[in-house]
């Protein structure tokens, strides 16, 4: 048995309506060994790393359950390439089946079901899905996931971000250094040709 998290509810309790808040702490720690927010260097726990609210009608329907409402929230990362906190908000509808192991679909990095069609019955809405034992939901894979799918592959502050000077390391969005990039050994060559006119 999983351990007790508040985001847990029996399916005894359903149909029902809640609302799950996640805290700073939490966040901190599902985001944990990401390299844009490990790049912040922020305190841990961080009261900045970010926060969440989920809105959901919780309904059951034999072996599967199903979570339907909103998840609103922020997440703070570092910029990739000049390393300051970056906000992101997250604002999604969200819709996930909760299923039995067993008809779970095959694991992400296999190709989902065989070729020929065979494998889990799952509707191509329905893809948004979590274990589940029967007898509770386990909200907070689902929550988890909010946060980690909304980092970006390389997070900016501004698209216009000028970065650091890969020379002094300076934030080149702030301030100004008088480095000049080392010249390309290629580009040096062409620098000597004269292009005949
Ligand atoms: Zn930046
Ligand atoms: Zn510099």
């Amino acid at each position: 048995m999983a351990k007790e998290t508040p985001y847990q509810v029996l399916v005894r309790d359903l149909p029902t309506h809640r609302t799950f808040e996640v805290p700073p702490e939490l966040v901190g720690e599902w985001l944990k060994g990401l390299p844009m927010r490990d790049a912040l260097g922020a305190p841990d726990p961080d009261p900045q790393a970010g926060h969440g609210t989920a809105d959901l009608d919780l309904y059951a329907d034999g072996a599967h359950a199903f979570a339907a409402g909103t998840f609103r929230g922020e997440l703070t990362v570092a910029c990739s390439r000049c390393v300051n906190p970056v906000t992101l908000h997250i604002d999604e509808e969200l819709r996930v089946t909760f299923m039995p192991r067993h008809e779970l679909p095959e694991d992400d990095d296999e190709p989902a079901g065989d070729e020929d069609g065979e494998g889990a019955e799952v509707g191509e809405e329905d893809l948004d899905v979590f274990p589940f034992d029967g007898e509770r939901i386990d909200l907070e894979p689902l929550l988890r996931e909010q946060f980690v799918l909304a980092v970006p592959f390389a997070p900016l502050c501004a698209e216009t971000c000028k970065g650091l000077c890969p020379q002094c390391g300076i934030d080149q969005n702030t301030a100004s250094c008088s480095c000049t990039p080392p010249i390309d050994p290629r580009l040096a060559a062409l620098k000597g040709l004269k292009i005949p006119s």
